[in-house]
C-alpha cells in the first residue's frame, strides 16, 4: 500500500457522508475520495464522474468479470462498487484514499487490506435521519421507507468499525475524521523507515 492510508466510510443513506466529505477535502491535496460506480439513477444534482460513474448493469457486470472492480455489493436493488485502478494509484501516490462505501463492501475491504481503517458516520438521532432524507427531497416515500429500515440495519453494524463519528453538525464530523487521519499517519507502523532512517542517518 506503499505510504497512502485507506479508509473506508460507511454511514446510513442520510448520514450526511456527502456534505462531510466535500468540506474534509475542501484545499487538501492529501485526501482523495474513490468515484464509485452505480447503476442507480442519477439524481438531479449529481454529476457522472464526480459523485458517481453512472453505469447499465451490462456494463458494470462486464467490469467485474473482467476483475476491475476492488469491491461491490447490491443495495436498494442497485449495484455500487469501487473501480480498482484509481484506488491503487492514489495509495501509491502516498494520499488518504476515503471509500464512501456501504456495510457489505466494507467486510470485503478488511479482508482485502488488513490495515484498513474504518470510519462509522452515525446521525444524532434516527428522526434527524428520517428528516435529512425527506430534505433531500430526492426519492418517492416508498424509497425512503425502504431506506431508513436499511439505516437500521446498518448501524447495528456500526460497532464493527475502527472509528465512529457522530455527524450532529458538519464542523465536528470533519474535525473528528481530520484527527483520526493525523493520528493513523503517526503510527509507529506507518513510520518505520523514518525511524530507521533517522538513526541510520540518511
Ligand atoms: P446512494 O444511493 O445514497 O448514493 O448510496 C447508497 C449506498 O451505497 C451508500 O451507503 C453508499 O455509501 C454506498 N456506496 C456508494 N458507493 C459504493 C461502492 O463503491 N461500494 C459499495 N459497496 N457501496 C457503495
Amino acid at each position: 500500500m506503499n505510504n497512502g492510508i485507506l479508509i473506508i466510510l460507511s454511514g446510513p443513506s442520510g448520514s450526511g457522508k456527502d456534505t462531510v466529505l466535500n468540506e474534509l477535502v475542501k484545499n487538501r491535496e492529501d485526501i482523495k475520495i474513490s468515484v464509485s460506480m452505480t447503476t442507480r439513477e442519477k439524481r438531479q444534482d449529481e454529476i457522472d464522474g464526480y459523485h458517481y460513474y453512472f453505469v447499465d448493469r451490462d456494463y458494470f457486470e462486464r467490469k467485474i468479470s473482467e476483475d476491475k472492480m476492488l469491491e461491490y455489493a447490491e443495495y436498494a436493488d442497485n449495484y455500487y462498487g469501487t473501480p480498482k485502478a484509481p484506488v491503487d494509484e492514489m495509495l501509491s501516490n502516498g494520499k488518504a484514499v476515503i471509500l464512501k462505501i456501504e456495510v457489505q463492501g466494507a467486510e470485503k475491504i478488511r479482508k482485502l487490506y488488513s490495515d484498513v481503517i474504518s470510519i462509522f458516520l452515525m446521525p444524532p438521532s434516527m428522526r434527524v435521519l428520517e428528516e435529512r432524507l425527506r430534505a433531500r427531497n430526492t426519492e418517492d416515500e416508498e424509497t425512503i421507507n425502504h431506506r431508513l429500515v436499511i439505516a437500521r440495519e446498518e448501524m447495528k453494524k456500526a460497532p464493527e468499525y475502527d472509528y465512529v463519528v457522530i455527524n450532529d453538525t458538519v464542523e465536528n464530523a470533519v474535525a473528528g475524521i481530520e484527527t483520526i487521519i493525523k493520528s493513523e499517519r503517526l503510527k509507529t507502523a506507518r513510520n518505520k523507515k523514518k525511524i530507521s532512517e533517522v538513526i541510520n542517518n540518511v
